[in-house]
């Protein structure tokens, strides 16, 4: 394997130019850390156009789980590509109906489930939002502090990761009353269980200030995403879950980031064995292709009249070709793989820390793994600063990361990333920590 990443300054000049041109055309609002310029992929290993070599720990945003350009899924997409490209949501094709069909074999409703297909996270949310609305005929929600869940203006409503997301928009849905998400690293309340602590909470809303009977729903991810890779306390989703079927609230668990396979299981949900009554997916979903799915119980779903809600692109057979091949990879072993190797590198990052007193906590599950980093002091400041160089550090080092919440360095690499390749990444991690530190 070539050890020797990077042989040139970043970016190199096939990068600088087009980077000059992009800055003509293309939006400047999207959130872009560092000038990495692809060229190629193949599983965990990128090249940019100057042809350097990275290793890719941030996967698309959790989106490449079955890795770059894997085999069968580009065959899965060429095949489909071959035959047509679009008939619209208006008509039957086979790889809408297989994905539909997989989604209900592999959700964790505990009965049968149906899908409605999308392209993003966000319009996966919308439709949970709209779903929850129309069949319980109620208007508000609960949602988490610290919650992504997408930048439509419903969904938005629950986005609450940076006050970014939100400035400039101007009121998004109403409705919408958000909640701490319980963080044991970062306690807000007293007592020992921060979820407890939540769960008390929702309660005293509900007596003063949020009839439950007039709540459609609850919004929450099992492991916060964007908000910092926050594993909850156990018990905290079962008491969720209780306290939706007190009220008849529904629950939804948004998934876009944790699902298909990304924590060692199917679904994050199912780490702690609850049920939820709508889930959305998107992201590692497709490999890569543009698609979501809002996948909730059959008796929810059917409620449904035909036209009530619906899309042009919705079952798009190429991203559902592409959604079929990356659920039957990940099921037939990928899935397994993140939890292994997902345990290798938990236990390589504990090693790290000992040397590293900037390291506050590691958490999360598989392949979806937080290291949060701190100032040097009893308060655990968030080392903003640090964490952003980590990753500027990294990426000139040859390993692609991205950050979350205030100060948090996530890992995400595809879901058949190897031992070798965490291992590797462990070094640039290093290398990078030890730069940064020193303020390189
Ligand atoms: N929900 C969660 C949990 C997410 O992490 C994201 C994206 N980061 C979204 C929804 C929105 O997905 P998209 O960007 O595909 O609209």
């Amino acid at each position: 394997m070539d050890m020797n990443h990077i042989r040139m300054p970043l970016p190199g000049p096939k990068a600088q130019a087009m980077l000059a041109r992009d800055a003509e055309v293309i939006s400047p609002s999207y959130p872009r850390d560092y000038p990495f310029v692809m060229s190629h992929g193949r599983g965990t290993q990128v090249w940019d156009v100057d042809g350097n070599r990275f290793l890719d720990f941030a996967a698309g945003i959790a989106v490449c789980s079955t890795g770059h350009a894997h085999p069968q899924v580009v065959a899965a997409v060429q095949g489909a590509a071959s035959q047509f490209l679009h008939i619209s949501s208006d008509y039957w094709h086979e790889e809408m109906i297989g994905l539909g069909e997989r989604l209900a074999r592999i959700a964790p409703m505990g009965e049968p489930a149906m899908s409605f297909l999308c392209q993003s996270g966000t319009e996966a949310v919308e439709a949970a939002i709209k779903l929850a609305r129309y069949i319980t005929g109620r208007s508000r929600f609960i949602g988490f502090l610290g919650g992504f869940h997408g930048r439509t203006m419903g969904s938005l409503a629950f986005t609450s990761s940076k006050y970014t997301q939100q400035k400039g928009f101007f009121a998004t849905m109403p409705g919408v009353v958000h909640v701490p998400y319980p963080n044991p690293y970062r306690p807000l309340f007293a007592g020992d269980d921060q979820g407890v602590a939540v769960l008390d909470y929702i309660r005293m809303l509900f007596e003063r200030s949020v009839p439950p009977s007039e709540v459609a729903a609850i919004l929450v991810e099992p492991i916060q995403g964007e908000g910092g890779y926050v594993v909850p306390p156990d018990g905290f989703l079962a008491g969720l879950r209780a306290l939706c079927d007190e009220h008849g609230i529904l629950l939804i668990f948004d998934e876009v980031q944790s699902g298909t396979g990304r924590t060692g299981r199917m679904f994050a949900s199912q780490h702690w064995g609850v049920s939820p009554d709508i889930m959305t997916l998107a992201k590692g979903l497709g490999s890569g292709l543009p698609i979501g799915a809002m996948v909730a119980k059959k008796r929810l779903m059917a409620q449904w009249k035909r036209g009530a809600h619906g899309n042009t692109y919705g079952g798009n057979p190429i991203a559902c070709a592409a959604a079929n091949a990356t659920i039957d990879l990940v099921e037939g072993g990928m899935v397994g793989n993140a939890a292994t190797v997902g345990a290798h590198f938990m236990s390589a990052l504990n090693d790290l820390a000992r040397d590293y007193p900037c390291i506050g906590q590691l958490r999360g599950k598989g392949l979806m793994i937080g290291m949060e980093l701190i100032e040097a002091d009893a308060a655990r400041t968030p080392a903003r600063a640090l964490c952003d160089a980590v990753v500027t550090r990294a990426f000139h080092n040859g390993l692609l990361l991205l950050s979350c919440g205030a100060s948090t360095v996530r890992f995400m690499p595809p879901l058949n990333v190897t031992r070798e390749e965490i291992d590797e990444a462990m070094g640039l991690l290093r290398t990078s920590l030890d730069q940064a530190l020193a303020g390189a």
